[in-house]
């Protein structure tokens, strides 16, 4: 005959007892547990041919060794290994119990969730969505009324069959703490996993962080201090204590569990948050997208009216920087082609580069402001419906939006997606988001050919990134992912004033990697540029007989029938694969100096041409900077698909638009 053990965990008055009762009925014994005087008890039941031993264990509220009962629960869990943990849940106080159930999830247990007190949840006018609830724990829930004896039987059905799969993957239904903390718990994981403790390291790497004092005592020394070292650090970063942050976070979590599975009648009585009464504004079905849209338009008009301004100085700037180093070189006798590569190269290029600078911090300044605060997480909640239509994840939304910015930091945003296969998938589609390094081309040409509906051109051009990547991304999801799809939960952390130093922090981590992009892929490219521009020597800078002239007039003819089919576009399209914003720079250099590039591509390029260049450049292979972060992210295979795909579809568009224009 079969026996397994079963034991069951809740906060205090959940119902224990009454579900312990039961379930075994008069099979009864009860003890103290070793060496304290908290009450034991013990019971059995059968069930087909199997005996199911039955253990009651102290009520508690969490799994931290604060309390002796909270311990003795833990130690039990730990040492012990019951097969199935039943944890009784108070379905009337959904949210603070199912802290305890994410605790169990945490510490790797085999749960089964008996939604208990069903009844007074009704009554007070909750409807619980039960099987969703379970879908998105990824355990089984079964609703009881435990003093009628109501689901006792589901319950012990439950039980059996938890039983009998006992291995499962759990990890992708337990607490996202954000990539920050996340990568700290590895870390502190990865220094417990080599001693020996009964504890899961994951877990044990959190309890650390909370302060609980068992965890403390099994690290010592240099462990102790590299870890005091990691905390201390985290701590000055987020501006808070961990263990508050850490709290936050699972009741982030928590929350959206319990909007997605709870329906509440007005009727009912109780406090109501000041994050649930903002929240049910802003998330509210049809309140919610039009709040949303009007904060992006309100980021976006504040990114540009305030940050052209500096953007502008900082452009003037660096045009004097020019002009006064080519003069004092030529002062000190320098040769021309010094002055040439110092003027026309470096500062040139990496000054195009460094415009943006104001545009893009005020951008991630804004958009760490509003995660920050909590609000984000609702836009997240918000899209999710939308972005579950276009295939992807509702957080995929944030990278996606971040892609405006720079695709680096948001192909490094798509983190805070659990699943392999959503962040994939969003960091494939990233680079058809026009990042602000495509703006200059876009309002370059839309100036010159489009002067009188320039909005509405790079509107449009943004517009067909996103159309494009909602297709991209439905293609690429039946093709690679076809069977996998993992439910999943919507943290909802409560609001707050976002800590300055946060928000700095946030911006500048981000903002670093695009200033290091300007500090290196870009400057190598510009010398690259203006090395093959000037050789092979005696040729004139930049001319067709020049290295770079004669790549270009290779290029030419795969070009021409999307009706740019010139040397120098190719030329320009071909290092705008350091980085974007390198076309123009490339084509100002090819026609001469700024003051001849209006009137030049006025000659070489048509409305319609001009808009298909436009176009080539938003698709066509994403720059360095993004295709090394890809790689990164997703390795080598992913990488190569994203130049490969966007090279093919970025030309297709191009072509179509320009053989299809002709006809009109
Ligand atoms: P414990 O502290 O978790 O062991 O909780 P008990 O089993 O002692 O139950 C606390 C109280 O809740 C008792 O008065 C039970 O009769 C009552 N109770 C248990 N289950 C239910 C239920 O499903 N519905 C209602 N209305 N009351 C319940
Ligand atoms: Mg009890």
């Amino acid at each position: 005959m079969n026996s397994i053990t079963i034991a069951l965990a809740g906060n205090p008055n959940s119902g224990k007892t009454t579900v312990f009762n039961a379930l075994t009925g008069s099979h009864q014994r009860t003890g103290n547990w070793p060496g304290v005087t908290v009450e034991r008890k013990e019971g059995e039941y059968q069930h087909g041919d199997t005996k199911v031993n039955v253990v009651d264990l102290p009520g508690t509220y969490g799994l931290t060794a604060y309390s002796i009962d909270e311990k003795i629960a833990r130690d039990y869990l730990v040492t012990e290994n019951p097969d199935v943990v039943v944890t009784i849940v108070d379905a009337s106080n959904l949210e603070r119990n199912l802290y305890l159930v994410i605790q169990l999830l945490e510490l790797g247990q085999n749960v089964v969730v008996c939604l208990n007190m069903m009844d007074l949840a009704r009554k007070s006018g909750m409807e619980i969505d039960h099987e969703r609830l379970s879908e998105l724990l990824g355990v089984p829930v079964v609703p009881t009324v435990a003093h009628k004896g109501e689901g006792i039987e589901e319950l012990r059905r439950a039980v059996l069959e938890a039983a009998e799969r006992r291995d499962l993957d759990q990890s992708s239904r337990t607490v996202n703490y954000g990539e920050e903390l996340e990568r700290i718990i590895g870390e502190i994981g990865e220094i417990i996993s080599q001693i020996k403790t009964p504890y899961p390291p994951h877990f044990a790497a959190i309890k650390l962080l909370e302060g609980d004092p068992d965890m403390e005592e099994l690290i010592a020394g240099e462990m102790k201090a590299r870890v005091d070292e990691i905390l201390k650090d985290m701590e000055e970063k987020i501006g808070e204590d961990v263990e508050t942050y850490l709290a936050e976070r699972r009741y982030g979590f928590i929350h959206g569990l319990a909007r997605e599975c709870v329906r509440r009648r007005p009727s009912l009585g109780g406090k109501i948050s000041f994050s649930d009464r903002v929240d049910k504004v802003v998330t509210n079905r049809f309140l919610g997208i039009p709040i949303f849209l009007f904060f992006m338009w309100l980021s976006f008009q504040l990114v540009f009216k305030l940050g052209n301004p500096i953007a502008d100085l900082i452009d003037a700037g660096f045009g004097r920087l020019g002009g006064w180093s080519s003069s004092a070189l030529e002062a000190i006798g320098a040769p021309g082609w010094l002055g040439s590569l110092i003027g026309d190269g470096l500062i040139a290029g990496v000054g195009s580069v460094l415009v943006f600078l104001p545009n893009i911090m005020l951008l991630f300044l804004i958009f760490a402001f509003l995660e920050d605060s909590g609000y984000m997480a609702r836009a997240a909640f918000v899209m999710d419906r939308v972005m579950h239509a276009l295939g992807l994840h509702g957080k995929s939304f944030i990278p996606m939006l971040l892609g405006f910015g720079c695709n680096v930091p948001a192909i490094m945003g798509t983190r805070i997606l659990e699943s392999r296969k959503d962040r994939i998938l969003t960091i494939l589609v990233n680079p058809l988001m026009s990042c602000s390094a495509r703006l200059p081309i876009y309002t370059l040409f839309a100036s010159v050919f489009f002067p009188r509906h320039q909005g509405l051109v790079v509107f449009s051009l943004y517009l067909l990134g996103i159309v494009l990547a909602v297709l991209v991304a439905r293609i690429f999801k039946s093709l690679f992912f076809k069977e996998e799809t993992a439910p999943f939960i919507m943290e909802l952390p409560p609001y707050r004033m976002p800590t300055p130093k946060n928000v700095i922090f946030l911006m500048w981590t981000r903002s670093s990697m695009f200033l290091r992009k300007a500090g290196t892929v870009i400057l190598a490219g510009v010398i690259l540029i203006w090395l093959l521009a000037s050789l092979p020597p005696g040729v004139e800078y930049g001319s067709s007989q020049s290295l770079i002239g004669r790549l270009g007039h290779i290029l030419a003819p795969i070009l021409a029938p999307a009706g740019f089919g010139f040397w120098q576009a190719g030329v320009a399209l071909t290092f705008g694969i350091m980085a974007k914003e390198v076309v123009v720079g490339t084509l100002g250099t090819l026609y001469g100096g700024e003051e001849h590039l209006r009137t030049a591509l006025a000659h070489s390029f048509n409305p319609l041409s001009a808009y298909a260049f436009m176009v080539m450049s938003l698709i066509y292979i994403p720059c360095i900077a993004t295709i090394a972060v890809i790689k990164r992210e997703a390795g080598w295979r992913w990488a190569g698909l994203a130049v490969g795909y966007s090279l093919a579809l970025g030309w297709l568009v191009a072509v179509i638009i320009y053989q299809v224009g002709r006809i009109f």
